[in-house]
């Protein structure tokens, strides 16, 4: 928007200490940051850090004994789309969100896509995987 021309502060609506850019705001920035490392931690990932969206995409491409390929890929786009509408809800309505009630609609997301998909080959033991480190 700042490159259109248009009178916007550039900074990160979560943070506002830095610009706002794709990595800085979905990877870099301290709210996105707290937030995956509660979703890493769900997942059983305890020592991983994104360092750019690159990151998340080989992330994301690796297939390991840790967690499922699918499960990874639904707690991601659940992830990105909260972070999304984080941001959006702190700029257009000044709501705040904690890092800990964003990780709680995002629990209750990735729990309802399972449970609507449960029927699916893909999705049958995601459930366990998504609880078993609660
Ligand atoms: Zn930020």
């Amino acid at each position: 928007m700042v490159i259109w021309g248009l009178n916007t502060s550039p900074n990160c609506c979560l943070c506002d200490l830095e610009l706002e850019y794709r990595d800085h705001l979905f990877i870099l920035c301290e709210v996105s940051t707290a937030i995956w490392n509660m979703i890493f931690s769900r997942l059983g990932y305890s020592h991983l850090t994104l360092t750019s969206w690159t990151s998340l995409q080989q992330w994301l491409s690796r297939k390991d004994s840790t967690s499922p390929r699918t499960l990874k890929r639904l707690a991601a786009q659940v992830t990105i789309y909260s972070i999304w509408t984080e941001r959006n809800k702190r700029l257009h309505e000044g709501v705040m969100a904690t890092p800990e009630s964003t990780f709680k609609l995002i629990d209750r997301h990735v729990r309802d896509v399972i449970l609507g998909r449960r029927n699916r080959k893909n999705f049958m033991n995601l459930m366990l995987c998504w609880l078993r480190h609660e």
